[in-house]
């Protein structure tokens, strides 16, 4: 299959009349079956027509995702979500008016509109409204539903460019539209309203804390907090290895100095067995490393570069070829837990914890000694 390419340069702004016409060819392939990869505040998603199973099947074939994965069903307008969802409690009232449009998906019970396909056999459904200007002039222009996961191969970091997209999605869909670089860079929150109290399924950009203000006391699911509690995740995506990249990644817990040394000494030894290091550390420590490969995820001060930044550095560690990838760790307050949570998959949960500074939460995550 031949797959378009068109960029919107104007993303934010007013769009051009060759722009307008490309998001309405995207409207149609979308609302004849076809799936076109899109640019959303969060990361890029792969989108189908939510309400037709053969998409929704598509889909879950061009990324190699296990059908049991649900996908999330894109909306552009509030007033839509009534077709979708069977109950709409006080508690999503109140979320959609704190954090919608934006990076947050509600879980609800569905409608029977809503194809099984597209919601993994499960009986609730996953909502978002984007604030892209893009993704929501798309989503009109297809008939009001997307269902779209993030538009990489399954279990490979979510793309935060179109460059990233057409790597892994070229030949496979039929559109991608490049609307440039992503802001937030890490997937939206996931918050389930079916619970009493309701639940984080996937924490994102809006925080535990931010959503404790308006609902007054929320839960997390405790596989987020405690990979070793040996239950399975209540978002059945997050059980898979997820957001790695090819090289072994391993995440190194202590002081700074201490970490730089760590890390130069593992490098060395990775140098004299012949194989290529990285590390993936913060703007204050940079100039400590020794590895063959330096990456700046941002500074230590401002955790909304970090995030924008995590997919993309993972993603240039295969570019170079890098096979020990080392990565500074971080604490895992506010926004910080987002970052933990998609770099502790990316490592398959491996982390060293250097002596001398106890893990902040004093979770035990598979330690290693060093
Ligand atoms: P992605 O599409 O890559 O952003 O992943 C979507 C995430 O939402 C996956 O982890 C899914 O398991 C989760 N999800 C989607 N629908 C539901 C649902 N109805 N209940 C629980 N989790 C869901
Ligand atoms: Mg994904």
């Amino acid at each position: 299959m031949e797959t378009i390419r068109i960029k919107i340069k104007s993303a934010l702004g007013e769009l051009s009349c060759e722009e307008e016409q490309g998001l309405r060819q995207a409207g149609e392939l979308i609302k004849k079956g076809g799936l076109v990869a899109f640019p959303t505040e969060t990361v890029y998603g792969l989108g189908g027509d939510a309400l037709n199973p053969d998409s929704s099947r598509k889909i879950y074939a061009a990324k190699g995702r296990p059908s049991d994965n649900p996908l999330i069903i894109h909306i552009s307008r509030f007033a839509d979500i009534h077709r979708i969802v069977d109950q709409l409690p006080e508690a999503a009232v109140k979320i959609a008016d704190a954090f919608w449009p934006g990076p947050l998906t509600m879980i609800l019970p569905k409608a029977d509109i809503v194809p099984r396909e597209t919601t993994g056999g499960l009986r609730t459904v996953a909502v978002r409204f984007p604030s892209h200007p893009v993704a929501r002039k798309l989503i009109a222009y297809s008939g009001g539903y997307i269902a779209a996961p993030s538009a990489n191969l399954s279990g490979k970091p979510s793309p935060t460019s179109a460059k990233y997209v057409c790597e892994d999605m070229d030949g496979r869909i039929d559109m991608i539209i490049d609307g440039g670089e992503v802001g937030i860079g890490l997937e939206s929150t996931i918050i389930d309203l079916t619970v009493e109290p309701p639940r984080i399924l996937r924490p994102g950009y809006v925080t535990q804390e931010m959503l404790d203000r308006v609902l007054g006391k929320v839960d997390i699911d405790v596989t987020i907090i405690d990979p070793d509690s040996g239950q399975a995740p209540k978002a059945p995506g997050m059980k898979y290895r997820h957001y790695a990249p090819k090289g072994s990644l391993t995440i190194v817990e202590g002081a700074a100095e201490q970490t730089a040394a760590y890390i130069n000494e593992m490098a060395a030894a990775d140098r004299a067995a012949g194989r290529k290091s990285g590390v993936i550390g913060t703007t204050e420590v940079l100039e400590q490393y020794r590895t063959d490969v330096v990456k700046c995820i941002g500074s230590r001060g401002d955790e909304e570069e970090i995030a924008r930044n995590l997919f993309t550095v993972l993603r240039q560690m295969d570019d170079e070829g890098v096979e020990s990838i080392y990565s500074e760790s971080f604490s895992e307050k506010g926004l910080g837990q987002a970052i933990m949570n998609r770099l502790l998959k990316a490592a398959g949960h491996r982390v060293v914890h250097l002596p001398g500074r106890p893990n902040a939460q004093g979770w035990n995550r598979n330690r290693m000694e060093p």
